[in-house]
């Protein structure tokens, strides 16, 4: 075996000399030109831009209608709201979730309710819901971990029958397929995010989906202030027009400087889906021989959306937590990160509803070996050279063999 190599965090030389982040956005000259644009044109807030974003958004997912916001945390809030979610409802979610996905329940006063997440998807385990429900559970917000799509056939079924609304947090799924058929399309309600490392990017931005009239009416008019119409429409009109509030609503609207990103990102999905699967089955080849796992390819007709690349360690074959081994790849300048420790460990949900770490224990043990590593379609082959060679070297370094 060759001898092992001195680790940059214990004083050798790094695997690479600059830092390679998490999630690098894939920038090119058509997001410049459609800002710029945009800037020249001298409507920059909530107009033109934002509308053909939604409706080109609305066409890639097979949704009627799509309603832009300015972030998937303002998404699952106004989607809780429009679903009619007040104090007093349970809410079923994964604990293995950004906080997002649960703070946006606490905010409408409902209680998020965990079910724990089947150990090789990831995501919420349906077997178990059924063991949840009680006569206060009102929705379901799965959340499509990494990008791979939950069980939306079970999913759908038990909320049918238990007349439950589905709220999906997509914010890791754009572009990803369940059964043929676009993430987006299938639920009342379907949360994005454009946040600066997803799959694709507003800067800030968020958008819900849905094929209902009524709720694409409510999240309009929620998104800004609860007026009757928007500043562009009245603009359009060069008319004075007294403007309505009809409810209290929220200032969640998405600018047109932010569309104008989308815009310019949104033809390109396809090769960023493309160029993501190209470096995921570099990084499975990779790895196949280390005592590491990763989520499942998909089966036939889905389509993972790879958000996310991560590692699982497996419980007891390494010196030291996943935290350092974190720790040893960052000083490779190597930009692997955390998604997600189980949200049930989190001071305030522990303490709030008494939770145990063994309460949800396959979140609680992917959580405490999870990592994920850099995946962008921004990486070139020599990028994903050097985070193959540095997991190698850290991981074989800390190896109880
Ligand atoms: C990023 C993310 C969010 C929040 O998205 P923002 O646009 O940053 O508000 C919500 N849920 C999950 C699972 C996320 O990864």
């Amino acid at each position: 075996m060759a001898p092992r190599e001195k680790l940059a965090i214990e004083g050798g030389p790094p695997v690479r000399s600059t830092f390679l982040p998490f999630g690098a956005p894939c920038l090119g000259e058509e997001e410049i030109a459609e800002v710029v644009d945009t800037l020249r044109s001298g409507w920059i807030g909530t107009g033109p831009k934002t509308h053909r974003f939604e409706r080109a958004f609305a066409q890639l997912v097979g949704a009627r209608y799509a309603v832009a916001v300015n972030s998937c945390s303002s998404a699952l809030h106004l989607s809780l709201i429009v679903a009619g979610i007040g104090p007093g409802d349970e809410i079923i979610t994964t604990p293995l979730t950004f906080a997002a996905t649960a703070n946006a329940i606490e905010h409408v006063g409902a209680r998020p309710v965990f079910v724990d997440i089947d150990r090789r998807t990831l995501n919420i385990d349906p077997q178990r819901i059924a063991d949840a429900l009680t006569p206060r559970t009102r929705a379901i917000v799965p959340v499509h971990f990494g990008g791979l799509p939950c069980p939306m056939d079970e999913i759908g079924r038990l909320a049918a029958e238990h007349r439950l609304i589905v709220i999906e947090d997509a914010a890791h799924a754009l572009g990803a397929r369940y059964r043929g058929r676009m993430i987006g399309s299938l639920s009342a309600f379907t949360c994005f995010s454009f946040y600066a490392n997803k799959n694709v990017t507003t800067a800030e931005g968020g958008m819900v989906t849905t094929s209902d009239p009524t709720i694409d009416e409510r999240l309009r008019r929620l998104r800004l202030h609860g007026l009757r119409h928007d500043a562009w429409q009245r603009f359009q009109t060069r008319r004075f027009m007294p403007s309505d509030v009809i409810e209290p609503g929220f200032k969640y609207n998405m600018p047109d400087l932010a569309a104008a990103l989308g815009l310019a990102q949104l033809p390109k999905l396809e090769s960023f889906l493309d160029a993501r699967e190209k470096i995921a089955r570099r990084y499975d080849e990779a790895f196949a021989d280390l005592p590491v796992r990763t989520q499942p390819r998909p089966s036939d007709g889905d389509r993972h959306a790879l958000h996310l690349y991560v590692l699982i360690l497996e419980p007891g074959r390494f010196r030291v937590h996943r935290n350092a081994i974190i720790e040893a790849l960052r000083a490779e300048n190597i930009g692997a990160a955390l998604h997600y420790r189980a949200l049930h460990t989190h001071p305030y949900y522990r303490e709030k509803y008494h939770h145990r770490p063994e309460d949800f224990p396959e979140a609680l043990q992917v959580g405490e070996h999870i990592l994920s590593l850099p995946l962008t379609p921004a990486m070139n082959d020599q990028d994903v050279d050097d985070v193959i060679r540095a997991v190698h070297k850290v991981l074989r370094a800390y190896l109880i063999e």
